[in-house]
């Protein structure tokens, strides 16, 4: 199954590729964590990357194609993939098509989460996440069973992202609406869209997207 979650900020792609991940164990490929990865660990990708990611902007499209194209040739990627995240510009949406035929690859589905503006906000203000194992939870929507402990894998340390705030996501908004958007019609185009209402519950909207992986 190679799968692209596309979805403004605060979407649910990455909860719902962490549903996918474990029904289908193939890899969840997040550029914004590879990203983040690169900025952690200070590599000359982080130190280009990292004022760009604060200010809710888009990284260069060389940068984070170069950093796919490199994550889909490891073994891991041979039986599928959820990019989550990527493509982000028309640009990347192309140079995903040749990638994916240099490698002999055919993309299975697009799939977009649907989800109103004011939830977005609602969405992203609440996010955080396990700082052992990344799983994510809400403020108000998903927290843990136990208080202070992480469902998956029992740590206590949580974090939040620092581009998680209210002015920044009216940015990295902007350069959904202008930037991504346009790959909807583009994928439609191509025959592989398929939109999910992302505004039910979580385990509701991942049954959506099974459905319609199952059919793939
Ligand atoms: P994205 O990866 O698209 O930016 P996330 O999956 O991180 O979005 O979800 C953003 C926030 O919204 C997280 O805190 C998550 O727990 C919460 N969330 C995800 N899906 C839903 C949903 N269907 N209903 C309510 N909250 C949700
Ligand atoms: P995300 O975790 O997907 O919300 O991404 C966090 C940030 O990483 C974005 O606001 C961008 O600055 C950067 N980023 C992630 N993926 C891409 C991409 N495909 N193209 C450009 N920038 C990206």
């Amino acid at each position: 199954m190679k799968l692209i979650l596309v979805g403004p900020p605060g979407a649910g792609k990455g909860t719902q590729a962490k549903l996918i991940v474990d029904k289908y164990s193939i890899p969840q490929l997040s550029t914004g964590d590879m990203l983040r990865e690169a900025v952690a660990n200070g590599t000359d990708v982080g130190k280009k990357a990292k004022a760009v990611m604060d200010a809710g902007n888009l990284v260069s499209d060389d940068i984070v194609n170069a950093i796919v194209s490199e994550r889909l040739d490891q073994a891991d990627c041979k039986n599928g993939f959820i990019l989550d995240g990527f493509p982000r510009t028309l640009e990347q949406a192309e140079a995903l098509s040749g990638m994916l035929s240099d490698k002999d690859m055919r993309l299975d589905k697009v799939v977009e989460l649907k989800v109103n503006d004011e939830a977005l906000v609602e969405r992203v203000s609440g996010r955080y996440t396990c700082g052992n194992c990344g799983e994510g939870y809400h403020d108000t929507f998903k927290q843990p069973a136990k208080e202070g402990i992480c469902d998956r894998c029992g740590n206590s340390q949580f974090k939040r992202r620092p581009d998680d705030n209210a002015d920044t996501l009216r940015t990295r908004l902007m350069a959904y609406y202008k930037e991504t958007s346009p790959l909807l019609g583009y994928y439609f185009a191509k025959g592989d869209l398929k939109s999910v209402d992302g505004m039910g519950d979580i385990g509701d909207i991942f049954n959506s997207i099974d459905n319609i992986l199952k059919s793939a």
